[in-house]
């Protein structure tokens, strides 16, 4: 679905982010990135949406080159959804407004085929009667399940999540992760940045270790954290678990 070749991001003059990135992300799996704060996480998931420029290097989905100066970066975004850490929702939006904004604005989907959507997707995602309410009177976990809908409610291609749990009470991080866990259930292909270790381990497919802009190492959950090869991964998850 995703694959980056030889990535490499620098920001102003010199600071190297990413440094010769590869990395293939198949069909309904799930990558996670791990790796300190500042390792390029983000940045990463942010050069996949193009949301930033790469300065070298190339980024496919679904085998188009979509780093190529003539591919269209919207049509591109539209395939992609993401969801970042908080603050996702429009506060003077209701659910549902917020949900069927981009696929009635973006795609032209007409509003009663966009609301039918928005409440499936909410009850799927056990927010069924929230279609109504403002997201301040909604909890942080409740939040960012819609944040989640509304990602999904144009039918991307590819989810890109950037530390959703990152912001939430502790008692809230399991009802978002589960819904991760659910959409990969489904068959969803998502790339997600986490400091979460044990739900990294739980649901990926692939994890990868960055370490100052470069994968350091990469592997399935058992190998990463079960018998990481580098100094650097073993150093780094003896810090984080
Ligand atoms: P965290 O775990 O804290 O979210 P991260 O792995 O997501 O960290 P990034 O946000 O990708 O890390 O940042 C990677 C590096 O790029 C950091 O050194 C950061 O300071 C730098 N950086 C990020 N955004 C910018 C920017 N807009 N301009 C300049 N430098 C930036
Ligand atoms: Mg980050």
């Amino acid at each position: 679905v995703l694959r980056l070749e030889a990535v490499r991001k620098t920001y102003g003059r010199g600071t190297v982010v990413l440094r010769d990135v590869d990395l293939e992300v198949a069909p309904h799996t799930v990558t996670a990135l791990i790796g300190a704060s500042g390792s390029g996480k983000s940045t990463l998931l942010r050069c996949a949406n193009l949301l930033e420029e790469i300065d070298d290097g190339a980024i496919f989905l679904d085998g188009e080159e979509i780093t190529d100066p003539r591919a269209d970066a919207d049509a591109v975004r539209r395939r992609i959804g993401v969801v970042f850490q908080a603050y996702n929702l429009f506060p003077h939006m209701t659910v549902l407004d917020n949900i069927t904004l981009a696929p009635r604005r973006v795609h032209g989907v007409a509003r009663d085929e966009a609301e039918a959507r928005a409440h499936a997707l909410l009850e799927r995602l056990g927010l069924g009667g929230r279609a109504d309410a403002y997201p301040d009177r909604l909890s942080g976990g409740q939040q960012q399940r819609v944040a989640l809908v509304r990602a999904l409610a144009c039918r991307p291609r590819l989810l890109l999540l950037d530390e959703i749990t990152a912001a939430l009470d502790p008692e809230l991080v399991g009802e978002v992760l589960g819904v991760v866990r659910e959409l990969k259930e489904e068959g969803m292909t998502m790339v997600l940045a986490t400091h979460e270790m044990g739900f990294a381990r739980d649901v990926a497919d692939q994890v990868c270790f960055l370490d100052a802009g470069v994968i350091r190492e990469r592997g399935t959950p058992e190998e990463l954290f079960g018998a990481p090869r580098e100094a650097r991964t073993r150093q780094f998850l003896e810090r984080v678990v």
